[in-house]
């Protein structure tokens, strides 16, 4: 393909765009927060933690959310720093958990995990781990909350590696932890970052030093805390994994930084660093093989769809993650999967609660799109000749309820409300086999709640959901024979591709047993 204009290059190359992945309550939004203010894009703490209040700005978003005070979907937060172009896809992550959390990793080209020291790696963590685990993408680890007293550093990494599977490479080490917290030993640039809340100086936060066992650190933090961290340093020269820069690029070894995001403790040596090693955007998959950003003027995914962010106008935004070359307002581009052209004329970026409308973008970029109902999630729009991206993922549901129509009347509008619902991607619909009965299934159980609130309010009907107790769903592949024999005990997608839901992991082990010739895959991706 052609070269696209040297200028565009420079830009796409600028652009670093990621997604923070954690458990609730680990420091995600502190984190967020600290960074924008790096960027300039915040002058004071508080603008991100505000959406989680309940009297938070966003105010015309839809009436459950501000029920529960909580941000129902997520977006995408930009700014600049130092010569880079970063873009910070929002993961939501408390009740509001759901299928666009995995989805928006999809339009991620790196992610930072963050563990509370206390805690380790919980449960949310893992889930989304695996999202990325599945994408290959560089993952970046940092412990926070070091002014508190936590798990002891080593075993904290080695929990990563057994549960998560993944390698670690400490880039810093924490010296003392909790009430006896002094600061962190650079391993790359062999300095010390002194833990002070009363110093904003540089000077006097960092000094250099000749390596871990040079006097001048003992004489900055005490003797026992230096001959600690000299024995911990020279146990993971000896037993940690080297740095390798091939192993980060694949997602297979994670730079880990210690700190406290709260107090704004070693945040910006992980920015800097962060910088330095992720990715700018990478190229993507697609059925003419693989598009590079830098060559190729314009092409997106739709990776999620947000209804009603105003409820006096209906609208639905769709978010596209630009792949390739540069968008500007007004432009016209080629809806794939419909066949035509659209003009997108007023695109919106969200910088943490306000909409602005934007002229151009480059690939690595997030935008917002007013969709009258033409987008689905997973739609390619591009320039010139045709193509299309990788399907979109289905993962597998958590939750699973029945779903009937109230008033047996009102059936037509509930087939409908159903479909252009479940089209947003944030409830899985299924059908039994041979009734074709229609199964609900939900990552977050807060979106049962939404679907059934936007039935009633955009469709005006009432539904009953009866819980069922599965947990766990997984797409069947296998020949025609093997598949058909088994169909009793499955149900469909929304594609009709066969599916098989599970109470139990005991429940799945037996399954996978029992029926050896077909593969149970816990995503849709590649089917
Ligand atoms: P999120 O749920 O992951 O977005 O987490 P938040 O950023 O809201 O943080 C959860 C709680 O942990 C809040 O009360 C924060 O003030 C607190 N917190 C965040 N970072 C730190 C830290 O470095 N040290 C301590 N002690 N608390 C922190």
């Amino acid at each position: 393909m052609s070269q696209i204009n040297p200028q565009w290059q420079q830009e796409i190359a600028k652009r670093r765009t990621f997604a923070i992945i954690s458990h609730p309550d680990a420091g995600k939004t502190t984190m967020t927060e600290k960074l924008l203010y790096f960027g300039g894009a915040i002058r004071e703490a508080g603008v991100v933690k505000g959406r989680k209040n309940s009297k938070h700005a966003t105010s015309d978003w839809m009436e459950i959310e501000k029920k529960r005070g909580i941000s129902v979907t997520s977006s995408a937060m930009d700014f600049e720093y130092k010569g880079h172009h970063i873009n910070i896809l929002d993961t939501p992550g408390h009740q509001d958990f759901s299928e666009d959390t995995y989805r928006t990793l999809t339009a991620a080209d790196a992610a930072v995990m963050i563990i509370d020291v206390a805690k380790g790696v919980e449960a949310q963590t893992i889930k989304l781990f695996k999202v990325c685990r599945m994408r290959g993408i560089p993952i970046f680890t940092f412990i926070n909350k070091l002014d508190r007293h936590g798990k002891d550093p080593f075993e904290l990494l080695e929990e990563i590696e057994r549960v998560l599977g993944i390698r670690t490479y400490p880039m810093n080490w924490p010296i003392g932890m909790g009430s006896s917290f002094s600061g962190v030993f650079d391993r790359v640039k062999s300095r010390v970052e002194l833990y002070q809340n009363d110093s904003d100086h540089e000077d006097i936060r960092f000094f250099e030093v000749s390596g871990a066992d040079d006097p001048i650190i003992g004489e900055r933090v005490g003797q026992d805390l230096w001959q600690q961290l000299q024995d911990e340093i020279s146990l993971l020269d000896v037993a940690g994994d080297q740095f390798d820069r091939g192993l980060i690029d694949k997602g297979e070894l994670s730079p880990v930084f210690f700190g406290s995001a709260i107090n704004n403790f070693g945040v910006q040596t992980f920015l800097d660093n962060f910088l330095q090693l992720a990715p700018p955007p990478s190229p993507k998959k697609s059925n003419v093989g693989l598009i590079e950003p830098g060559e190729h003027p314009f092409s997106g995914f739709i990776f999620k769809i947000q209804a009603n962010m105003n409820p006096a106008h209906r609208d639905r935004i769709a978010f596209m993650r630009i792949c390739s070359g540069r968008f500007e307002r007004g432009m016209s581009v080629k809806h794939v999967r419909l066949g035509k052209d659209i003009k997108l004329a007023q695109p919106v970026q969200f910088m943490a609660q306000d909409r602005e409308i934007i002229e151009e973008s480059f690939a690595g970029d997030v935008i917002g799109l007013f969709d009258p109902g033409i987008f689905q999630i997973g739609d390619t729009l591009c320039v010139g000749q045709s193509f299309e991206y990788e399907e979109m993922p289905h993962f597998s549901p958590e939750f699973f309820s029945k779903v009937m129509v109230k008033d047996a009347m009102k059936h037509k509008q509930f087939q409908k409300g159903i479909l252009q619902l479940t089209e947003e991607g944030t409830v899985q619909l299924f059908r039994t086999y041979p009734m074709e009965e229609l199964i609900l299934g939900v990552v977050g159980v807060l979106q049962f709640e939404v679907l059934e609130y936007r039935l009633k309010a955009e469709y005006g009907v009432d539904i009953v959901l009866t819980r069922m107790p599965f947990q766990i769903a997984r797409w069947l592949e296998g020949d025609k024979a093997a598949l058909d024999a088994i169909k009793s005990k499955t149900v469909t997608d929304r594609y009709g591709r066969p599916v098989m839901l599970f109470e139990s992991e005991y429940q799945l082990r037996v399954a996978t047993e029992k029926y050896a010739n077909i593969k149970f895959h816990e995503s849709s991706l590649g089917l």
